[in-house]
This record gives structure tokens, sequence and C-alpha cells, in this order.
């Protein structure tokens, strides 16, 4: 199964990278800029999870004892939590670098870019809110968008687990949980 979760993934690369540079003028994506690890839920579903779990165990001693304490840090943080919503910084951003970045989630992949929802409405990334991506298309005031070419497809986990391309690749992917919920 993992084997094909990996075709699959090199597909799915290839597509994201193809919507990534049709959008470029939108785009402020950069190496050393985390801001989308820093503050979320990370839903990711079993096979994800498993994906990455396999590359933690080829971590060098020292980053797994951080991300392990990463992940107390955050249970603890999390049974504590009154709000609604768990929001944390990954548990795999070490030193502002994804410590599993060939093994990263769906959600990872798709961090970033503006879609359209089957409602009609435009899905921007919460980076828009920092000043990045999509800023200049923005108006942070009157929550309005004006960008005239979002994604036509709409890059959430739950319909790319169930897309064609995952069928293709039989993937039975599991539930879907915040990536902390795994651990
Ligand atoms: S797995 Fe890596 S890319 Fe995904 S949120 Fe965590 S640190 Fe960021």
């Amino acid at each position: 199964m993992l084997k094909r979760y990996e075709k699959f993934l090199e597909e799915l690369d290839k597509e994201l990278r193809g919507y990534f540079l049709e959008q470029e003028q939108y785009i402020k994506c950069k190496q050393g800029c985390t801001d989308c690890c820093e503050k979320g839920e990370y839903p990711f579903s079993r096979l994800e999870a498993e994906y990455l779990m396999y590359g933690f165990l080829d971590l060098p001693k020292d980053i797994k004892s951080e991300i392990r304490k990463n992940i107390t840090d955050l249970k603890i943080a999390k049974q504590n939590s009154k709000s609604e919503r768990f929001l944390y910084q990954c548990p795999f951003l070490v030193n502002k670098s994804c410590t599993l970045y060939e093994r990263r989630g769906i959600v990872c992949r798709t961090f970033g870019l503006a879609y359209l929802k089957s409602d009609g409405t435009i899905n921007l990334p919460n980076c828009t809110n920092q000043g990045l991506n999509y800023a200049k298309v923005f108006n942070p005031e009157t929550k309005e968008i004006y960008l005239d070419n979002p994604i036509k497809k709409e890059l959430t986990i739950d319909k790319i687990l169930r897309s064609n391309l995952a069928e293709k690749y039989e993937l039975e992917c599991g539930e879907i949980r915040p990536l902390i919920d795994w651990f």
C-alpha cells in the first residue's frame, strides 16, 4: 500500500507543481518560510500518518527526541486547552524546517494555493492574512477577494483522497484526524 501511495504522491505533486506555476504571481512561498506549519490542525488520514511515521524511524536520535518532546508538550497543551479547535505548531517542524519534508501530508502539499469550493466561494490559504500568498488580491477589511483565476478544483484532503487519482492507486486511507491525534 505504501508503495502505491508513493506513486500516487508523485502524480499529485506533479499536478500541484502545475498549480503553483499557474498561480505564481500570487505565491510568496520560499525556503525558510514556515508560516503554514506554525499554526494549524493538520488533518492527516491514517495512511498519511503511517507514511510519516515510517520516515520518523530513520531520523537521527536527537531529532527524534525533539519531536517526541514536541508531541508530549502538545498533548498536555491540548488536554488543558479550552478552545473548540486546538491550533498548534506542527511537532515535526524543528529549527524552522520540516524534518520529514518528503513524507509530509497532503494538506502540507496543498498549503498556499487558493481554490474554488463547491459552494462557489474561494478558499484562500491562511497565510493571506499574514500578507503572504494572494495578499495582493485580498482586502482584509472588507474580506473581498479580487481573484478571477482560482484553481477550479477543491483541494481539500477528503476530496483528494476520494479522487480518481486515489482510486487509480486503490488507496485505503482510513479516517482523517488532526495530526496530533494520531499519537
Ligand atoms: S509535516 Fe512538515 S510540512 Fe507538514 S505541517 Fe508538519 S512541518 Fe509542516
